[in-house]
């Protein structure tokens, strides 16, 4: 099994704009990959099956973690979220870099199965910056915006464990920090 050289593990509290800075990687590196992860939460206004998640029911979920089909999973916010084997599982075989836009749990148990994995956190310029685009975005109630920000205060902490640090200022700056990391030998 590959350790995982090819992987890049990307986390930030939610609000800290990681989809759109990998939005823009993507954009402008098209040989990075990004993979889809499976999840319980209902679709968002503009989101994509297939291309922002997979959107699957509660039963169907579980029915997957019990035929091994989970690399890993969590329960975030009173939804499971996870990442399917078999989108990673090929990509590392043929030594595509793929990324992994997951939260810290996720991201701790990826480290375990694959210890050459890249984790990176993404830090929003301040916990503010962070509540303003939660609230901006309007998709979430106001209880679940609250449980959210507790989140990522949590999630916060989690930092100093991930083998790189970038800050959500600009976009394209930040996209390009990340591909520099990709780009590393480790
Ligand atoms: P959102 O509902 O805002 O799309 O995602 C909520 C959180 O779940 C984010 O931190 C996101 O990165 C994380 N997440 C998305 N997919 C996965 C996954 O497959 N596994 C884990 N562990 N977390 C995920």
């Amino acid at each position: 099994m590959s350790n995982g050289q090819h992987l890049i593990v990307l986390s930030g509290p939610a609000g800290s704009g990681k989809d759109t800075v990998v939005q823009y990687l993507v954009e402008h590196h098209p040989e990075v990959e990004v993979s889809v992860s499976m999840t319980t939460r209902d679709k968002r206004p503009g989101e994509r099956e297939g291309v922002n998640y997979y959107y699957i029911s509660t039963e169907e979920f579980e029915r997957r973690i019990a035929a091994g089909e989970a690399l890993e999973y969590t329960n975030y916010c009173g939804n499971y979220y996870g990442t399917p084997k078999s989108e990673v599982d090929s990509r590392i075989e043929k030594g595509i870099n793929v990324i992994l836009i997951i939260e810290v749990e996720g991201a701790a148990n990826i480290k375990r199965l694959y210890p050459d994995a890249k984790l990176v956190f993404v830090r929003p310029p301040s916990f503010e910056e962070l509540e303003k685009r939660l609230r901006g975005r309007k998709t979430e109630s106001e209880e679940k915006i609250r449980e959210r920000l507790a989140r990522a205060l949590e999630e916060m902490e989690y930092a100093c464990d991930y083998d790189y640090v970038i800050i959500k200022d600009k976009v394209e700056q930040c996209a390009e920090e990340l591909y520099q990391i990709i780009c590393e030998p480790k």
